[in-house]
């Protein structure tokens, strides 16, 4: 039985791994991808003290952290289902295994929707990217577009807009579906160009970067192209929590719901990471919220009689 088993390993889960494991209590990690989001990325300049490094060497650093303590690493396993039973807690995996630990803090994390417009995987992170926060600095100057007219869309519209030359945001529907305060706001930017009722078909480059945007004007079915440099997809972000539904309380958007403590409505169960409804998913918050579920988790295994 371990004190502590971390679903992910991602920043988050990595975090919490290193954090119980320096409290020298029986922890676990299981993960399906260790390393998770980050060996998607390629520069990270974002991290406070590390001026900039790559994804997937930021990935390695991770792993070579968590291996300097005693943590029990279960790389490529799946996590299917969680069964609270009284004062364990049993995770199961896609492969038959049936782990069971006094404490869970769930750090599966979470994906980005993709468009699946051809050129969108090509030019992934060559012009191709999902987040404002971390690439937005890259375009500075340049034109870029923004897919998607929701909160998340708009929200980042403006946000580039204070940085690169020229924005388009592009919006399938006939209206923006951001909050009225947000669109005005957009809407005063004279660098912002809104293009509603538009469903982007494909994105191109010359092989090695983007450098323009194809769309369809669904009113017309006129197709029409665009001359751009960055590309930021932002048609939502799906937390990974598929395997809990029905078990933990979960947020309309499928996030789980944690309170200050990183604590899930199950006892014992927590919860760190872009997997819960804690605002803004950056790989610094997500080691942070890590570190704190394992404290909790340590809290409640002190508290409870057995231990
Ligand atoms: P994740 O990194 O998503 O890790 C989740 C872990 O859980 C993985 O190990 C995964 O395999 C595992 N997992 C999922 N489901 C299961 C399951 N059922 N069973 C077992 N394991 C499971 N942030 C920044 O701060 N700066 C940046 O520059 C930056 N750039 C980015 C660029 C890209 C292209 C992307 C996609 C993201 C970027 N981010 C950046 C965001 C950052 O990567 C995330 O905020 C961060 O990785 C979240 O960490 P996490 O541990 O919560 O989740």
């Amino acid at each position: 039985v371990f004190d502590v088993l971390v679903v992910g390993g991602g920043p988050a889960g990595a975090a919490a791994a290193i954090y119980a494991a320096r409290k020298g209590i029986r922890t676990g990690v299981l993960a399906d991808r260790f390393g998770g989001q980050v060996l998607d990325t390629l520069a990270i300049e974002n991290f406070i003290s590390v001026k900039e490094t790559e994804g997937p060497k930021f990935a390695i650093a991770l792993e070579q952290h968590v291996k300097e303590y005693d943590v029990d690493i279960m790389n490529t396993q799946r996590a299917n289902k969680l069964v609270p039973l009284g004062k364990v807690v049993e995770v199961q995996t896609a492969s038959g295994a049936v782990l069971k630990a006094k404490s869970v803090i769930l750090a599966t994390g979470a994906r980005w929707r993709e468009i699946n417009v051809p050129g969108e995987k090509e030019y992934r992170n060559h012009g191709v990217a999902y987040c404002p926060h971390c690439d937005g600095p890259l375009f500075k100057g340049k034109r870029v577009s923004v897919i998607g007219g929701g909160n998340s869309g708009v929200e980042a519209a403006i946000d580039l807009a204070g940085l690169v030359q020229h924005v388009t945001l592009i919006e399938f529907g006939a209206e923006l579906r951001a909050d009225a305060v947000l669109q005005r706001k957009l809407r005063s930017l004279a660098n912002v160009t809104v293009i509603t009722s538009a469903q982007t078909t494909e994105i191109h480059g010359d092989g090695k970067k983007v450098n323009a945007l194809s769309y369809t004007d669904r009113n017309t079915n006129a197709s029409h192209k665009v001359e751009l440099e960055g590309v930021f997809v932002q048609i939502g972000l799906v937390p990974n929590t598929e395997w809990l539904k029905g078990t933990i309380a979960l947020s309309r958007h499928g996030e789980i719901e944690v309170d200050a403590r990183g604590q899930a409505s199950l006892p014992g169960v927590f919860a760190a990471g872009d997997v819960t409804t804690v605002p803004y998913k950056q790989i610094i918050i997500a080691t942070g919220e890590g570190a704190k579920a394992a404290l909790s988790a340590f809290d409640h295994l002190i508290r409870s009689d057995d231990t």
